[in-house]
């Protein structure tokens, strides 16, 4: 059976999205994504390694894979990243080589990672009050965390995006002075709904921030926002622009407004396994072909069978929903 040369699902949803977990270690311990303490880590060994997760970007890019994110767990604890990044960026097919990161060791690694050749950073702020972070991260680190910002738009990253998870009783005073400091920086801000992937199982509908209460909010503060253009239909986030034209900010409503028909992401954890959603509970074993005689055509057709089986949606308000067995830092956010 010869390869297509697109990954094209049931539902004809072209897979040109790649999102890579390099770790699932982290420098802090977010309560929506980690458990707090006796966390059982995937043993090194288990880790692909550079040379595999390069190889699986190949074929990938081979079936018409074209962006990448970096994530994990926190990218930046894996000693390197910079060396895979100038790994991938060259695969012919990449375009676009992005990261999401927590910020706290930005400021060490922005110039490298620039240097690297990563196009695009996203990094995760929920607010901006240190009591907020730590209520959040378990852990102090607000300071770091806009140390690598500053850092990161000083060694010339165009783009940088901040990622903040809106949660009802925690971060709602956050929502407008992170508009405005968004707004201040030239940075784009995207509000994203909790989604129930926290390692503690505590997630309850009523903890989640609807985008449409928190674009309230700021129209509330800031006067209208206005709809900006979509180029990429795929993309889960709804744009808008502030009315007087400073800054863009977007909302990512996986909950309230779910985007699965056009999603066009897949995932690959830290230890190898193929996901076809985040909350997918089936996994494709990429790691076990990868350390076996497999040809990369072999691999290519598990990819192609991971996206072949893909559901239509993730069904979080149906009763039928079953939560995955990891949580968001096994999987990669
Ligand atoms: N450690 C990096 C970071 O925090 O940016 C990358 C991995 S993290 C899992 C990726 C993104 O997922 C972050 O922006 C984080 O805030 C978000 N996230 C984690 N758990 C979430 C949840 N349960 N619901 C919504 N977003 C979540
Ligand atoms: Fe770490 Fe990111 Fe998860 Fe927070 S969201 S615990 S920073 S992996």
């Amino acid at each position: 059976m010869s390869l297509p040369t697109q990954l094209v699902d049931s539902l004809g949803r072209i897979h040109t999205n790649l999102r890579i977990s390099v770790t699932d270690r982290c420098n802090i311990r977010c309560f929506y994504c980690m458990p707090n303490e006796n966390i059982q880590f995937r043993p090194r060994a288990e880790i692909l390694t550079f040379e595999e997760i390069e190889r699986f970007t190949r074929l990938a890019a081979r079936l018409g894979v074209n962006k990448l994110r970096l994530t994990g767990g926190e990218p930046l604890v894996r000693a390197d990243l910079d060396q895979l990044i100038a790994k991938l960026v060259v695969v012919p097919g990449i375009k676009d080589v992005a990261l999401t990161t927590n910020g706290l060791l930005l400021a060490q690694q922005a110039e490298g990672l620039k240097r690297a050749g990563l196009q695009r950073l996203n990094i995760s702020l929920d607010g901006l009050k240190e009591e907020t972070f730590q209520r959040i991260a378990r852990r102090s680190g607000l300071q770091r965390v806009l140390d690598g910002i500053a850092e990161a738009q000083r060694v010339g990253f165009e783009k940088i995006r901040l990622n903040a998870v809106a949660i009802r009783g925690i971060t709602d005073d956050e929502i407008v002075p992170l508009g405005e400091f968004a707004r201040q920086q030239n940075l784009e801000l995207r509000f994203i709904e909790f989604m129930p992937l926290d390692a503690e199982g505590n997630w309850e509908t009523s903890q989640v921030l609807s985008g449409d209460v928190i674009r309230g909010r700021l129209e509330s503060a800031f006067g209208n926002l206005v709809p900006a253009e979509r180029p990429d239909p795929s993309q889960p986030a709804m744009d808008y622009q502030f009315a007087d034209g400073r800054g863009r900010i977007g909302f990512i409503n996986p909950v309230s407004q779910p985007f699965c028909g056009a999603c066009n992401r897949l995932r690959i954890t830290a230890e190898g396994q193929i996901r076809n959603c985040l909350f997918s509970t089936d996994e494709w074993d990429a790691r076990a072909l990868l350390r076996s005689s497999a040809s990369d055509d072999e691999i290519a057709r598990h990819l192609v069978e991971c996206v072949q089986a893909k559901k239509p949606g993730h069904g979080i308000d149906s009763d039928e929903f079953v939560k995955p067995e990891r949580a968001m830092y096994q999987i990669g956010g």
